[in-house]
């Protein structure tokens, strides 16, 4: 995935541009920048390859998810269901806006089970935030109708997922908002960036105004500007813009090579007949990024990711155990750890995940081990891994 591991000479050149003017800044002083805005370049960029309307760039994949939600209207007290297998960032997003978590299982493609959301839904609930993780994607048109039905905002978050497809359209530009990270691990980087995707002219105007103040942009005086509502500074400086406007460029080479990684290791893994894969829903197509199976049960799932740690191969999880990744490890959401107090509303809302488990979902993440695919590997280190992986496995 890491789209660090192929920085070079064409990243180079995008940062020199900046760096032959030193406005570091993406908005104004448009007399000193030799006409160049890195971020307003990226975000067409972008566009171009969601066939998506508007994109926002601001200066995390966090804070994209927390802009997203905000611009749509989500606050204070409303619900917003997500899966139980995700970053980190998609409740404390939610969260920062005041917002409550409301964790919902997930199903065999490894995000929220569409019958599990719709059982999820109360009077509060204000969105439903699909999480493509690792690569892959929920079944999207199911959670299209229980949006619609429900009038819920259907909010994607495709971190982990830039380049999949669902029935012809790139992952993050098919709900209602999507979201990007383009921190350093992601398959296209910035160092830290994130962007917001979306079709809907209201959402994007609030996100160009509220990740930057509350700035109307309106003019070419910054000063002169006025603020039609509160705002926040979530901006990306050009300096992170330009390695991402060269990175996303080569994004299709970087899926190619995904892909043809995925496929050298799935293809070798799947004569083993106690490993499984995760669902890809029907039309859709992964991005490649990650690698992800099953075995038959916790134990299994536990020997095989230790011997492939005592074996040298790295960069695969085994989520179950692992602290950021899954509600199995997050005390520090369930026994609410705030630096500051936190509202009345969210404490009773988030009273639930002291008592509530998820049998469903330890279902599906004990028994799932999930291997990142590296842009930098060669066919035939893939090869030997993959001979390697499939020894380890077997040897159980
Ligand atoms: C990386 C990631 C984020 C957060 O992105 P940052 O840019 O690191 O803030 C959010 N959601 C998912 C699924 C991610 O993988």
């Amino acid at each position: 995935m890491p789209g660090f591991e192929l920085f070079g000479d064409l990243e180079r050149k995008e940062v020199n541009d900046v760096l032959d003017n030193g406005v570091l800044m993406r908005y104004g002083f448009g007399g000193m920048r030799n006409g160049h805005w890195k971020a307003k370049e990226l975000e067409s960029e972008l566009a171009k390859t969601f066939n998506s309307k508007y994109v926002q760039l601001v200066s995390s994949g966090t804070a994209a998810v927390s802009v997203a939600l905000a611009s749509a209207g989500v606050g204070a007290g409303d619900e917003v269901i997500m899966p139980t297998f995700t970053f980190v960032a998609s409740f404390e997003a939610i969260m920062l806006l005041g917002a409550i978590p409301v964790l919902v299982d997930i199903d065999s493609t490894l995000t929220l089970d569409p019958k599990a959301v719709e059982a999820s839904i109360t009077p509060k609930t204000k969105a439903v935030m699909m999480v493509q993780m690792c690569g892959s994607m929920g079944n999207m048109d199911a959670l299209r109708t229980i949006c619609n039905k429900h009038n819920l905002i259907f909010v994607e978050d495709a971190c982990q997922a830039i380049g999949g497809t669902y029935k012809g359209k790139q992952l993050g530009s098919i709900a209602d908002v999507g979201c990007f990270s383009f921190d350093f691990v992601k398959t296209i980087t910035c160092g830290e960036g994130g962007a917001v995707v979306t079709n809907n002219n209201q959402y994007y105007l609030n996100a160009d105004h509220y990740s930057d103040h509350g700035h109307d942009h309106i003019g070419n005086d910054r000063g002169a500007e006025t603020h039609p509502f509160l705002g926040y500074n979530f901006r990306i400086s050009e300096l992170n813009a330009a390695v991402g406007l060269a990175q996303v460029r080569r994004l299709s080479e970087f899926v190619k090579i995904q892909k043809r990684n995925y496929s050298i290791l799935r293809e070798a893994l799947a004569h083993i007949p106690e490993v499984t894969f995760r669902t890809v829903p029907e039309g859709g197509e992964e991005s490649y990024a990650f690698l992800n199976f099953f075995l038959p049960d916790l134990e299994s799932a536990r020997k095989v990711f230790k011997g492939f740690k005592e074996n040298g191969i790295d960069v695969c999880f085994h989520y179950y155990d692992n602290n950021w990744h899954y509600i199995r490890k997050w005390d520090h959401l369930k026994d609410l750890k705030s630096l500051f107090p936190i509202s009345n509303e969210v404490k009773q809302g988030l009273e639930y995940l002291k008592t509530k488990t998820f049998e469903q979902s330890d279902h599906w993440i004990a028994r799932n081990i999930s291997c990142l695919i590296k842009l930098s590997w060669t066919k035939e280190e893939v090869s030997v891994r993959a001979q390697k992986m499939v020894e380890i496995i077997k040897a159980f």
